[in-house]
């Protein structure tokens, strides 16, 4: 996970190389490269011409979220059976994008005037939520100020405010929801705040200037507080603390199709295990121009939605690639500590620049030591990074080999060397080169029609989901709704304008 709009100038592997094996010499032996981060925005910028991404596999590897005893309470839902004919909106994934665009549109409609509830199905591939939001890493935080001066230079000051705006608006209402819903316990929410871990001198300066800037743009910062060495629990480096929650993400994504179900404005179906294998026009009917085709028959729509993230291109082909969402595999584990929770902390981290992260799981009955989530070891698989890889039906072993090592090794005595975790996954996020998603009705700029009329997405949140997907998805629904309502849609002031997929005159991703 790394924080969005993070783009650098390429670095040559002889001077990344340099720089980890000097950085070992000096900080002892941490198991990743420092400053790989430049180095894998090169690689992921690079025009390689991989086709479109495959389906998501059968066949995925088990995570702590999804696997855990009765967490999946809708894994099959509507996987047997008849599948629904046709729907007013199709929605092509269950992560936490399909289900906030299903829960949304709900908002977006009640109390509207209609004949009748807007039918809405969603289909997924997979088990209900088995994709990147059933297998992260759990972190729902906003940026602070991270990569402040990348974003600027490049979108501006009003996109990078609005940026910062948005991943506040979703983490407000996300946690708004669970609030008022009582469901704290049900999703595990803790508001524990988050460390950034600052690992190299270069770090904490390119933090230090961040945040000036951040400061002279306006940005509100009251809730950053700056760390010496001494203050993070143990580590020998400085950071900064700032807003940071953290959550079940499949559990919370079930709380909201549950609300989104019991919306009186529509009428809400799940198919799973239902992989929609292409979308076609239909024959002659102005109502329901199109056709998700399935091996269990076929659904017709009249808008589609896809949510479809790192596999959006299979059914988009247009948008594969650097110009598009490139599909890059993370790796997560769940490690027990050897230490008690309060001197592990209940924050929420990172470090390395954003390439691991990690928290401690709340503690059951019984238990002394805290179960820590963590994801990253990307930057150990250089000169790849994972990119293109679609398959979390495997694990890396060199980002595992790193894993293990990385909290043993940052925080001496209170992780045990050598000792396995109890689960270990990957799964598949969605990139592109500007680490920000698209955002709107679908165009392909290489043709002079309009061939996806009443098609939407977002998609691409680069690694950084939990706090943009959920508005992205209301700013999606937004605009269905205004559609079936007859009426104009104008952007949020939250929504940066760069997201949008039919911006005009803006800055290109
Ligand atoms: C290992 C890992 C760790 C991460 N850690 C964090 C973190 O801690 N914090 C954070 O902010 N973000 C994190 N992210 C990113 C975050 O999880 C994603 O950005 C977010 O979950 C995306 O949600 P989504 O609904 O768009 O995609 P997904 O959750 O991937 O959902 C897409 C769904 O579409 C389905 N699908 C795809 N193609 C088809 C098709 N043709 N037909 C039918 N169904 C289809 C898939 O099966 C899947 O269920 C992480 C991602 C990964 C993989």
């Amino acid at each position: 996970m790394i924080p969005p709009s993070l783009r650098a100038a390429g670095m040559p592997f002889q001077r990344l190389f340099g720089v980890w094996f000097l950085f070992s010499l000096t900080m002892g032996t941490l198991p990743v490269p420092t400053s790989a981060l430049a180095d894998s925005q090169r690689a992921l910028e690079l025009p390689v011409d991989h086709g479109k991404a495959p389906l998501p596999v059968a066949n995925w590897t088990k995570s702590f979220w999804i696997n855990s005893p009765g967490a999946n309470p809708l894994a099959g839902e509507g996987s047997q059976g008849p599948l629904t004919e046709d729907a007013d909106v199709c929605i092509i994934g269950s992560g936490l994008t399909g289900v906030s665009a299903a829960y949304h549109l709900g908002k977006q409609l009640e109390g509207r005037e209609r004949a009748a509830p807007l039918k809405v199905v969603i289909l997924d591939a997979r088990d209900f939520c088995a994709g990147a939001t059933g297998r992260n890493g759990g972190h729902l935080s906003p940026v602070a100020f991270a990569s402040f001066n990348l974003a600027l230079q490049r979108f501006g000051t009003d996109e990078v405010l609005r940026w910062l705006a948005l991943e506040r608006h979703t983490v407000t209402e996300v946690v708004k929801i669970i609030e008022e819903h009582g469901l704290q316990e049900a999703v595990d929410l803790t508001n524990g705040g988050r460390i950034e871990l600052l690992i190299t001198p270069e770090e904490l300066t390119a933090a230090k200037a961040d945040y000036k800037a951040a400061e002279a743009a306006g940005a509100d910062l009251d809730d950053v507080k700056w760390l010496n060495e001494g203050e993070t629990f143990g580590s020998s480096h400085p950071g900064y603390l700032h807003t940071g929650y953290n959550l079940w993400p499949l559990k919370f994504v079930t709380e909201l199709y549950k609300l989104a179900a019991a919306s009186p404005a529509l009428n809400l179906t799940l198919h799973t295990r239902t992989p929609v294998t292409a979308v076609t026009p239909s024959n002659g009917s102005s109502t329901r121009p199109w056709t998700l085709n399935t091996p269990r028959g076929s659904v017709s729509c009249t808008r589609i939605i896809h949510a479809t993230n790192a596999h959006v291109s299979h059914l988009l082909p247009h948008m594969s690639g650097p110009a598009g969402v490139i599909p890059v595999r993370a790796q997560v584990m769940a490690l027990r500590a050897a230490a008690p929770l309060d001197s592990i902390s209940r924050h929420a981290w990172t470090g390395n620049e954003g390439f691991e992260y990690w928290f401690p799981r709340p503690l059951e009955e019984g238990q002394e030591h805290p179960l820590v989530i963590i994801g990253g070891g990307r930057e150990a698989t250089l000169p790849k990074y994972e990119l293109y890889v679609a398959d979390d039906s495997a694990i890396n072993p060199k980002a595992g080999a790193a894993l293990r090592k990385f909290l043993p090794t940052l925080f001496p005595g209170k992780y045990e060397e050598g000792r396995e975790p109890e689960m270990e996954w990957t799964g598949i996020m969605g990139y592109t080169a500007s680490s920000d998603p698209f955002v709107g009705p679908v165009v392909d700029p290489s043709s002079s029609t309009n061939k996806y009329e009443g098609h939407f997405v977002s998609a691409g949140y680069s690694g950084h989901g939990m706090p943009r997907a959920f508005a992205c998805a209301e700013a999606l629904a937004q605009m269905v709704a205004a559609g079936i309502m007859g009426k104009s849609w104008s952007p949020p002031e939250w929504l940066p304008r760069h997201y949008l997929t039919n911006r005009v005159g803006l800055v290109q991703h």
